[in-house]
């Protein structure tokens, strides 16, 4: 039987680098201070100043999947590492029993569609031809292409992406895009935007049933904290 411990215990799944340090204001400014610092410590679960609030450190793509299977009650990933988990486009709940309440607003960027300086995008979908894209985002991109009528090879990759038309692999590429700085390094230039991404708190329904009050008090937390940070 869950004991009183157990049912006030909350544990949080963060991701390491980027997300994390957008993270740390947020949740300070919603009265969790985390203990240790993940790039110094091994350790994978930290304390936090909230003896009832651990925090989880995972990479950003397992999030969901801790949230989904109860390793964590809750967790901050970003929108495009929720839809290739299987979150519906524009819906705040998926069949995975997560529930998405709150946009944080934080780790903005967008998933665009990129192509090397002098390939011919425009006129390649035109013809109807057939894309090689490589991407890490193989369900965005898939969704999104269908939606166009356009045909595609997905090449799924872990990494660098840009790489992949350079090399000659792939014709196009599917990416989250910041300052553009990485596509202007590597020549190459953002055809299609596809949607703008920004990281979300991400909570297991049933966690939320059995610890109503101490999940509510943090989702409202973080719902004063991003209008206060956002201000
Ligand atoms: P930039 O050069 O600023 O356009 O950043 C592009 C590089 O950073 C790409 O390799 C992206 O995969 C990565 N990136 C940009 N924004 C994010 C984000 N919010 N979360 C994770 N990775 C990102």
């Amino acid at each position: 039987m869950p004991t009183y411990r157990s049912l006030n215990l909350i544990t949080l799944a963060l991701s390491k680098g980027r997300i994390f340090e957008e993270t740390l204001p947020l949740l300070k400014a919603a009265g969790i201070e985390v203990l240790e610092d993940p790039e110094k410590s091994r350790k994978l679960i930290l304390t936090t100043n909230q003896p009832n609030v651990r925090v989880l450190v995972v990479r950003a793509t397992d999030v969901p999947t801790y949230v989904q299977y109860g390793g964590a009650d809750m967790g901050i990933t970003g929108k495009d590492t929720l839809l290739e988990h299987g979150m519906e486009w524009g819906g705040s709940t998926s069949a995975a029993g997560l529930y998405t309440p709150l946009d944080l607003q934080i780790a903005k960027c967008r998933i665009s569609v990129a192509v090397k300086a002098d390939f011919d995008y425009a006129a390649a979908v035109k013809r109807g031809s057939r894309l090689k894209v490589a991407t890490k985002y193989v369900a965005i991109a898939r969704e999104f292409f269908a939606s166009k009528g356009v045909h595609v090879d997905l090449i799924k990759l872990y990494g660098s992406m840009e790489l992949a038309p350079l090399v000659g692999m792939a014709d196009a590429i599917v990416d989250l895009v910041s300052t553009g700085n990485t596509l202007k390094a590597n020549h190459l230039v953002e055809v299609e935007h596809i949607m703008d991404i920004s990281s979300r708190l991400v909570v297991n329904q049933a966690a939320l049933k059995l610890k109503q009050a101490p999940i509510r008090a943090i989702i409202d937390a973080f719902a004063g904290a991003t209008g206060a940070i956002g201000k």
